[in-house]
Formats: structure tokens, C-alpha cells, sequence
């Protein structure tokens, strides 16, 4: 069986779509298949419509946040849900084409290939200002940790195998498309245009971008503590400079000349103390996160078809392996 998991963020008008495509697409390719929604916390209908599908149609799954925890959560959360031998990452947009998903499912079907990756041939329409940053991020996540992110996407078909060592990693801080990638296994690669988003809007603020790219990069690589150490080179150059001319101006230039040098040397020496405290009380910061080892993601309820009423799980029961 196929679990095709979908992340629902205010997607109101979308999940009725994405489900009928999807289920389609199955029926005409007879394959077996659930879909598991995952509702991120919507304040629309979203939770209201995926139910009432999971309460119709066997072949539909919901999964319910008590808040928004965010797209990563969401699939993480889904690929605990999801019972398939393989299970696909989509988006409830369509942006990712679903024919696409028949196409990773042929590639698994003959054996051999435990994670089929959809990468981007074009991508779409996207704020230029987004594109140069997108490309920065991945050069400094492909660069430092040897992974080739570039054009990579969260649409992925995983193996049974996989989404188990994705379901192990004890990690709280998770970024799905790098520890796909991190895991290994035999991947194969498809390529796809990315469609424009018809309804509704992107859910990306540009400050949940600039976190999620934080979190990302602290996660993968530790180039940010590298760039201290070059700063510390940098300003350990210049007060070279600066001392020679200070010692210049003590003893060929006029007296009061050597202030300004040290009210320099002062500022530039303590913003250097500021900027790399800031970078490691980051990384603290991060190891506190990790070490209260609290559950990803708390999910109220469940709905699929063998179990009709609503399960009530406890907070943090999700947690368990
Ligand atoms: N999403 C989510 N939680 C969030 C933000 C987004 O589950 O906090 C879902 C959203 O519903 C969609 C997918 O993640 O299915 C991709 O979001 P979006 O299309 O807004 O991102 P973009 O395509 O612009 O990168
Ligand atoms: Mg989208």
C-alpha cells in the first residue's frame, strides 16, 4: 500500500481537491493507497473537511494538531500515522504535479530503490528576492555538509524502511528534506515542474523563512561558528593596522591622535565578543531544546475508518515508538 502524506495549513480550499485528484489517480492505476491530512493547526475549515473525508472514505486518514507546529511536524507526524510499504510527501496545493507520484511508485515497485527524490526542474513563481536566498542556503547546506540539496523538495516517495529510521531519529529540531537525505538508502532521482499555487496563498512568512533557514543550516553544519573564528582573524588583522598606526601617530603624529584608534578598537572588539556570544548561546540554545527531548508534536485526535470514533491520545503519547 501507498500512504501519500499531505501537511494542511489553512488549506480550506485545497483538501477536497487534492484528495479527489489523488484518489483518482490511485483508482485509475489500481493502486492501493491512503491519504493521511495532516491539519497544522488551520483556523479554517480544513480540520472540518478532512475528517468528514476520513469519516466517508476508507481511504482517507486525518491527523489533528492542537496547534500549528509547522510543516516539518506535520510530516513527521504523517509518517507516523501512515501505514504504507512506501509512503509520498506532498503538498495540498498541487504545486507538485501527482502525476508524478505513479511515476516514483513504478520506479519503487521494482525493487531496489528505497527513496525515489522529486527535484525541481523549474520552480515555479517565486519572489526573486526568495530565489537568491534559497540558492545561498542550499550552496552553504550542500558546501558544509556534503549533502546535495540543490533543487531538492520535500516530494519524496520513502520506502517502509526509511520512514522507520526517519521515525527512530530522536531529533526535536527536524528538517525533512536534509535527513532524507542524511539516511542514505538507494535514491533514485525524478524530475518535476513545480505548478504555480492556484488557491490561496503561500504559507511562508518572510520570518518563518528566515528560521526555518536558521534552524536548518545550525542543524547541518557548523559553518557559523567557522565564520566567528574568520571574524576573529579579520579583527585581529585590522588591529594590527590600527596598533602600527597608532604607535605611528604616538610617536611622529600629534598626542590626542591614538584616542579615536582605541575607541575603535574598543567597539570593534567587544561587537566581536557580542556577535560570537550571540552564535554559541545559539547553539546552547538548540542543546536546551534537544535535551527536554519533548515530543515533536502533540496530536488530539485521529480519525481513519477502522476506528470510527475520535481517539483522544494523551500529550506526548505520539511520542512513543
Ligand atoms: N504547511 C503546513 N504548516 C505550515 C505551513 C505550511 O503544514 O505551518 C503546508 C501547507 O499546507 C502546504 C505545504 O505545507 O501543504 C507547503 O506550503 P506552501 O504551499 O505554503 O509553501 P510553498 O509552496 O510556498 O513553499
Ligand atoms: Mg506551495
Amino acid at each position: 500500500m501507498l500512504s501519500v502524506i499531505v501537511p494542511s495549513y489553512n488549506e480550506e480550499g485545497n483538501v477536497e481537491k487534492t484528495a479527489a485528484v489523488v484518489g483518482q489517480l490511485m483508482e485509475e492505476n489500481s493502486i492501493d493507497y491512503e491519504i493521511v491530512f495532516v491539519n497544522d493547526g488551520s483556523r479554517d475549515r480544513t480540520w472540518e473537511l478532512i475528517s468528514a473525508m476520513a469519516k466517508r472514505d476508507r481511504h482517507i486518514a486525518a491527523v489533528n494538531f492542537s496547534r500549528n507546529f509547522g510543516k516539518e511536524s506535520a510530516i513527521f507526524a504523517g509518517l507516523e500515522v501512515a501505514k504504507g510499504d512506501c509512503c509520498v510527501l506532498m503538498d495540498c496545493d498541487l504545486q507538485f504535479p501527482p502525476q508524478v507520484i505513479i511515476e516514483m511508485y513504478r520506479i519503487w515497485e521494482k525493487g531496489g530503490v528505497d527513496v525515489v527524490e522529486g527535484r525541481k526542474k523549474s520552480r515555479g513563481k517565486e519572489n526573486p528576492v526568495y530565489k537568491l536566498f534559497s540558492l545561498w542556503f542550499y550552496k552553504l547546506i550542500n558546501n558544509s555538509s556534503g549533502l546535495d540539496m540543490q533543487d531538492s523538495s520535500d516530494f519524496k516517495l520513502l520506502d517502509r524502511a526509511v520512514v522507520d529510521a526517519l521515525n527512530r531519529m530522536p531529533e526535536r529540531l527536524t528538517f525533512f528534506r536534509a535527513m532524507s537525505s542524511w539516511v542514505g538508502f538507494n535514491t533514485e532521482k525524478v524530475y518535476f515542474d513545480v505548478a504555480d499555487r492556484e488557491i490561496g496563498e503561500s504559507k511562508w512568512s518572510g520570518k518563518a523563512l528566515v528560521k526555518f533557514a536558521v534552524n536548518n543550516i545550525t542543524s547541518f553544519t557548523s559553518a557559523p561558528l567557522q565564520i566567528v573564528t574568520a571574524c576573529g582573524v579579520i579583527t585581529f588583522v585590522i588591529s594590527i593596522i590600527l596598533g602600527i598606526n597608532t604607535l605611528y601617530n604616538k610617536f611622529w603624529g600629534g598626542a590626542g591622535a591614538g584616542f579615536s584608534t582605541v575607541i575603535i578598537l574598543q567597539l570593534l572588539t567587544s561587537s566581536i565578543v557580542m556577535f560570537s556570544l550571540g552564535v554559541i548561546g545559539y547553539y546552547i540554545s538548540k542543546i536546551y531544546e534537544e535535551i527536554k527531548q519533548r515530543p515533536r508534536y502533540i496530536i488530539r485526535d485521529i480519525v481513519r475508518q477502522e476506528n470510527t470514533d475520535d481517539k483522544t491520545q494523551d500529550q506526548g503519547e505520539s511520542d512513543g515508538k
